[in-house]
């Protein structure tokens, strides 16, 4: 690898002021062939890796290693990263429609104002995770583990979190209009949050 998060280089490109994807020497926009670099990537040896803003749309990177990866700003509608480690991961405003997630480790990642809606999280570790102002709406949290997760002002209309495990899990202003709660345990904070039609 020519560059993690923890000595990013810059894009080569005349006048950009971004960092270079791991193993590449441009940031995502000024990477000549997008598709061959996708191909070479190794979903198991991306520890750390920049890949903020790559369009990584349907990869099957299944039990992938991307913890403290920066993957913000990523298109990752559709992909597997069924039981993938993704811990401390930055997937801020990263696109991750349908993405497939279970039993995903996310403990403490950033999905700050990231579109997970109609996501499978069932099972996924999301402890500690910073779900802030994500949307989420139809997703599935069933048997996730959101402890002291931060989905505040977030919204997970018609989502399910059956069964998941909801202490110290701050939804203070979320929408959950519609969700699914049967048998969560634990004790989420619910201030201001919509609670419209909510099962339990
Ligand atoms: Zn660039």
């Amino acid at each position: 690898m020519e560059s993690t998060h923890y000595h990013p280089l810059e894009c080569e490109a005349a006048d950009c002021q971004g960092v270079a994807l791991t193993g590449a020497k441009h940031c995502w926009k000024h990477l000549p062939d997008k598709q061959a670099y996708i191909n070479a990537l190794d979903p198991a040896t991306l520890e750390g890796a920049w890949l903020a803003g790559a369009d990584l749309r349907g990869v099957d990177w299944a039990g992938a290693n991307l913890a403290d990866a920066r993957i913000s700003k990523a298109q990752l509608d559709e992909a597997n990263l069924a039981g993938a480690n993704l811990e401390r991961a930055f997937l801020d405003e990263a696109s991750l429609r349908h993405v497939n997630l279970q039993d995903a480790r996310l403990g403490l990642a950033v999905f700050g104002g990231a579109d997970l809606s109609g996501a499978n999280l069932r099972g996924a570790d999301l402890k500690r995770a910073n779900l802030v102002g994500a949307t989420a709406d139809k997703a599935d949290f069933t048997s996730a583990d959101l402890y002291y997760s931060r989905p505040g002002n977030g919204s997970f209309q018609s989502a399910c979190f059956a069964d998941a495990n909801l202490q110290r899990a701050i939804f203070r202003r979320a929408d959950l209009a519609e969700a699914d709660l049967r048998g969560a345990s634990g004790r989420g904070n619910f201030e201001d949050a919509n609670l419209r039609g909510v099962k339990q």
